[in-house]
């Protein structure tokens, strides 16, 4: 795959900051960047804006949004006033997506979760409404349904996102999370024939990972036959771009130009984007 038809997550290179993140994306070639909230904190967004512009990157999407969850209303309140900040942030930004981790509290059930996950999102679509901003649900791996999303795979979202039907809500579809999904291609095809399928994450699945969060793999070191996954988007009509999304200390530890240069290898075997 060409370069120019990826994006990196900032937090893929956790120890740049985003003035070095937007050159090194650059500078290796790569075609986008997709801005964690982490790294913006304090900035004059303005100014990030501009430099992402000046760079000749495509900004992708803002993340994160999400975590509806909470034991009280002042709580999910508080997250609705967080959401809406996001956006804010992404219209800032001139990033059209929000990506949304929805949330799970420990002591409620999923089922509880995923009403409140729900009720979230609604009621910050009227706000994205305004801004022009896409809302992404990120479906994560069940083994965080219990303190990160009640919403753990392809079905659970399109189900989500077929029932609020906006046409700025759609899912964001990671490897990592939904590889493991016996009907993956048809989840796949129901949302991007609906054209729902907003963005696509890569990274790998390591099933001997030290750290339930901190040890992700490159496409290819892993159990997640990314390739596979990344013809059954791609032949589906999808032709945004490929997300790079890895959390890995072993690779924070190492210069983040080598891991770069790793990164645009491992996407050598992925397919290009059908562009009309
Ligand atoms: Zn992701």
């Amino acid at each position: 795959m060409q370069l120019c038809h990826t994006t990196i997550h900032t937090f893929t290179t956790k120890p740049w900051s985003i003035d070095q993140c937007i050159e090194g994306y650059a500078r290796h070639g790569f075609g986008g960047i997709s801005v964690w909230r982490e790294h913006i904190a304090g900035k004059n967004l303005a100014h990030v804006r501009q430099k992402i512009r000046d760079s000749g990157l495509q900004g992708t999407s803002l993340v994160r949004g999400g975590f509806f969850t909470s034991h009280t209303e002042e709580g999910r309140k508080a997250a609705i006033v967080e959401n809406q900040k996001a956006i804010m942030e992404a219209e800032e930004l001139g990033l059209p997506m929000v990506v949304l981790v929805c949330g799970a509290t420990p002591g409620q059930i999923p089922s509880e979760n995923y009403v409140q996950i729900e009720r979230g999102i609604e009621e910050i679509l009227p706000f994205a409404e305004a801004a022009g901003i896409r809302l992404a649900v990120e479906p994560l791996h069940p083994m965080y349904a219990g303190d990160r999303s009640a919403v753990c795979s392809m079905k659970d979202a399109n189900d989500l996102v077929e029932r609020l039907s906006h046409p700025l809500l759609g899912v964001a579809l990671d490897v990592y999370h939904v590889w493991w999904e016996l009907n993956l291609l048809e989840e796949i095809e129901r949302c991007a024939d609906e054209s729902r399928l907003f963005a696509f994450h890569v990274c790998d699945f390591k099933p001997d990972m030290n750290h339930v969060l901190l040890d992700r793999g490159l496409p290819g070191e892993g159990i997640c036959n990314v390739g596979i996954i990344d013809q059954w988007v791609k032949q589906a009509g999808f032709c945004g771009h490929t997300e790079v999304e890895i959390f890995s200390q072993r690779y924070w530890d190492m210069d983040q130009d080598e891991f770069l240069k790793k990164i645009a290898i491992s996407l050598q075997p992925l397919a290009d984007p059908v562009l009309d």
